[in-house]
């Protein structure tokens, strides 16, 4: 069999690697060896490609004996790249008692059926891992075996090397337990296999490995005595070389004269021509651990991310200690149908050679994030994810009894009378989904994106409405009070039109034998209009003690309100509807509430966050999306472009110029808590200095968070009937307000601003036919961060395009807000970089749903274990099983 043969010659290739190829010399006879190797291979059954791969090792080990030792080295990594060529073009055999199988077959063979005959070989471990046989199965180590650690959860503080002091500095990465360090991954590998020869050596910005016997030392100290220079001459058979370290008298005691060592580093050339290495990191080949596997250097070497205190060699050892004692003791979740279908590495292998990869695993791959250990480790995350996702979804289907809403659509026609222009078809393509969703008995819970200005909240009214023909009534919940107000505002003028229709129509009906009104019409019925209100912590007792009344009676029949509107002492006559605006602000907590205090209503979220179509399915698994991917007709792009002080002038005289003829323009400070009070007092001086010097004769409001809501509002209102030109800002405007006839959106400190924010902002402009503005007032210092977002708000104005940069940008983890929403954290997956793994484990996740709603078939108690430990609390929201 292939695989065992393959097992058998790795062997003295090992041998004579180990240790930055310390034993080549001693392997004797390697040519004989391999030619009957080849030979043995030869009488397999192997395809044409591998027997062509076999037929390069004769040719590479031809007169092996008499070549130089550089020579070997480079003869025996060669055949480590021939042996992993074989090994990826190899089947894996699915027991030792069956032959080799073709993909194809192998294939077949996850269906369910044969479930339990996979069943029975789970126990032999390794079966899937492409290079080795396990030579210690896992679950065929007795409990009791001395080397295997079992207690995943015990505290890092005592592993050996961490201690206390240690232990704190770990836990600022977020490293608790054993467990916790085992998933916490290299940033990055560096390369340290190859040792080159002194003489070779060049100066470079390549890490370089060398390797010699310690010939002298000694420690300078510049004329200023600052700097303790300690140096370190080492040779090998062709020369001698230099280290340096700074301030480090330690190390004097560690390179005795004779020792050999390895050092890691990049080359650069001292004032006299010779070759140096200036700190590099080094191992010490001790005769005690000569057999030991080299750790820092001659090897490909995993670089950790650290925290100040924390140093990489004492992370690498750290964690090779953890590895080797506890890595065999992780619980395989993962299906062996899925693991073979895809042939991944078991997760303690994958464990393994993601912290510290074999010398022949391919580097490059590795820094990609797309070795097989990785993609193991990726797939885990999605898989558990998507099934934790698919799980709730089938549950909240299956037990959840919603509302089927029965409505003719009246309210809705009469809005459409009203509205003087008609809905774009992606409008009525969302709306339809919405209303399919509401019609039916299960609940809904679905999101609804669209870039901003698309038309959402005409959307929301229209599901609005249905619900309230049915008989029930709605709300609309958003994350600060100020918005509150604004969609209050927005949706009172679309009721106010929508009351102006109906008061005519009964006017109408009364006065003819036209059929009237729906008699099971909520509002009919009731004889009265339609009644919005507000609830925000703004209003006096009295007030709101009446507006919770008229709510509880079903007098009013849409409520719009932050959060509190779900949490507090409001109850509802019969709450139906509700709809959530700004999705990452909320979370399934909200739904939870909601369903604690007795309500099971439909749930429509908004987000203008738009997120790629195969991510957000993915991200918001639970959810239904409908997607509004149109803009209202007559939009012109805004036009992006950045400003720096230098030009500041010509930014004003392009607002100068569309004042004039008659448009208006926003100007906006970033706000950020930390600095709110130096940034308010920026934003009040700019336009005060806008209002004496450099605008005296136009028209300037300031609107802030510290005003009064009647001051914010009388500001807003004055911007809105042209009363005045330019309305200074803090970042309160980012969301809601609508005033077509500006132009110009001018963002101070572009740099500090989010892009979603600034997306955000610029959707403020370009709401009517004109040319509009989009000017980023830029300054120094910025991050790189910063200059990718500006870069991508000029590049386009796409929200589809902004959110996929954005997501770059950010990562996942805070572009969802994922701790809000529950959930949980992606370590090493990338949504963009991974999105075909995402697709796979999402397809496998709901399959096993499917196949297996309650988590209750055998083979699925390890990922239902795993599952609970990865989603913890969140879970906690759903009972499974
Ligand atoms: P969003 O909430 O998605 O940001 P809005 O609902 O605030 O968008 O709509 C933005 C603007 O577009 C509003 O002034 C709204 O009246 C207008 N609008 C909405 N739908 C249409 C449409 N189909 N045709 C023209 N204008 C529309
Ligand atoms: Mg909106």
């Amino acid at each position: 069999m292939l695989h065992n043969a393959i097992q058998r010659i790795r062997k003295p290739l090992d041998f004579s690697a180990k240790n930055h190829f310390a034993n080549i010399e001693r392997v004797r006879d390697l040519e004989k060896t391999i030619a009957s190797w080849v030979e043995h291979v030869n009488a397999l059954d192997l395809s044409g490609a591998q027997q062509q791969t076999v037929s390069q090792f004769r040719e590479l080990f031809r007169q092996y004996d008499g070549k130089t030792v550089v020579e070997k080295i480079a003869v025996i990594q060669a055949a480590f790249h021939l042996l992993q060529e074989l090994e990826t073009t190899n089947v894996i055999p699915i027991s030792s008692n069956t032959a080799e199988l073709s993909a194809s077959v192998r294939d077949e063979l996850v269906e369910p059926s044969v479930n339990e005959h996979f069943d029975k070989f789970t126990t032999n471990g390794g079966l899937l891992d492409s290079t080795a046989v396990e030579e210690k199965p896992s679950s065929a180590l007795p409990p009791s075996e001395p080397d295997v650690q079992h207690d995943l959860s015990l505290e890092i503080q005592y592993i050996k090397g961490v201690g206390p002091k240690r232990a704190r500095l770990l836990q600022r990465l977020g490293i608790q337990t054993i467990q916790q360090a085992l998933f916490f991954f290299p940033r990055r590998y560096e390369d340290r296999r190859r040792i080159e020869k002194i003489a070779y050596l060049r100066p470079g910005d390549h890490p370089t490995t060398v390797y010699g016997v310690v010939r002298r030392s000694g420690l300078t100290v510049t004329p200023k005595q600052r700097v303790r220079i300690f140096e370190l001459e080492i040779s090998d058979d062709t020369g001698v070389f230099t280290a340096k370290w700074f301030n480090q008298d330690y190390l004097r005691r560690i390179f005795k004269p004779a020792t050999q060592v390895v050092l890691s580093g990049k080359i650069s050339m001292n004032r006299y021509g010779g070759m140096e290495m200036i700190q590099p990191e080094y191992e010490l080949l001790t005769t005690t651990d000569a057999d030991e596997d080299l750790l820092h250097t001659g090897r490909i070497v995993p670089i950790y991310p650290l925290t100040d205190g924390l140093y990489q060699k004492d992370m690498r050892k750290i964690m090779k200690h953890i590895v080797d004692h506890y890595a065999l003791s992780v619980e395989e979740g993962l299906p062996l149908a899925i693991r073979r279908k895809y042939r991944f590495f078991d997760l303690h292998k994958a464990l393994q050679r993601i912290h510290f990869p074999e010398n022949t695993d391919d580097v490059a791959l590795l820094n990609q994030e797309k070795s097989p250990a990785h993609q193991r480790l990726i797939f885990d995350e999605f898989f558990l994810l998507e099934l934790g996702m698919g799980l709730k979804r089938q549950h909240s289907l299956v037990h959840e009894k919603g509302i089927a809403f029965e409505f003719q659509g009246d309210l809705e026609r009469y809005l459409r009378q009203a509205l003087p222009f008609p809905l774009t078809s992606a409008q009525n393509r969302v709306i339809r989904e919405i209303q399919q969703n509401m019609r039916a008995p299960q609940p809904m819970n679905r999101l609804l994106q669209g870039d901003v200005g698309s038309g959402k909240t005409l959307v929301a009214l229209i599901a609005l409405l249905s619900a309230i023909e049915a008989g029930y009534q709605g709300a609309i919940m958003v994350p600060t009070e100020i918005l509150a107000e604004q969609h209050f505002r927005k949706i009172s003028d679309y009721i106010q039109q929508l009351n102006e229709h109906l008061a005519r129509k009964s006017h109408q009906d009364r006065h003819s034998s036209q059929e009237p009104i729906q008699p099971d019409l909520y509002l009919s019925a009731h004889n009265q209009q339609f009644r919005i209100c507000l609830l925000t912590g703004g209003l006096k007792k009295r007030e709101r003690e009446e507006r919770l009344l008229q709510i509880e009676r079903g007098e009013i029949h849409l409520v719009v309100g932050t959060h509190a509107l779900i949490q507090h002492d409001v109850a509802f006559h019969r709450l139906g509807l509700i709809v959530i605006d700004e999705q990452h602000k909320f979370g399934v907590m909200q739904r939870a509430t909601l369903k604690a205090k007795g309500y099971n209503p439909d749930v429509l979220i908004m987000t203008a966050t738009p997120i790629p179509r195969t991510l957000s399915l993915t991200v918001y698994g639970d959810l239904d999306v409908s997607i509004i991917d149109e803009l209202p007709p007559g939009r012109t792009p805004v036009m992006t472009s950045r400003f720096y002080e230098q030009n500041r002038e010509k930014a004003y005289r392009l607002i100068a110029e569309e004042i004039q003829q008659g448009r208006q323009v926003y100007i906006v400070y970033p706000l950020v808590e930390e600095s709110e009070n130096l940034d308010l007092k920026a934003a009040t001086e700019m336009s005060e200095h806008l209002a004496q010097d450099v605008f005296p004769q136009y028209r300037i409001g300031l609107v802030h968070g510290r005003m009064k809501a009647e001051e914010k509002d009388r500001q807003m209102i004055a911007f809105k009937n042209h009363e005045l030109d330019i309305l200074v800002s803090t970042t309160v405007l980012e969301v809601g307000i609508d005033v077509s006839n500006a132009t110009v959106m001018l963002i101070e400190h572009a740099e500090r601003f989010g892009l979603s924010q600034l997306h955000q902002l610029r959707g403020r402009v370009g709401r009517g036919s004109q040319r509009s503005f989009c000017l980023l007032m830029t300054s120094y210092p910025m991050s790189q961060e910063a200059r990718r977002r500006l870069d991508a708000m000029v590049e386009t104005t796409d929200g589809f395009l902004i959110a996929e940069r954005d997501l770059e940008i950010r990562g996942p983890g805070e572009f969802f807000g994922t701790k809000q929403s529950g959930v949980p954290d992606l370590h090493i997956a990338n949504l963009i970089r991974d999105v075909k793994l995402l697709e796979c484990a999402r397809e496998e996740a709901f399959a096993i749903i499917r196949k297996d709603p309650g988590l209750m078939f055998s083979e699925h108690q390890a990922v239902k274990k795993a599952l609970e430990q990865r989603w913890k609390k969140s879970l906690d929201l759903i009972s499974i099983g």
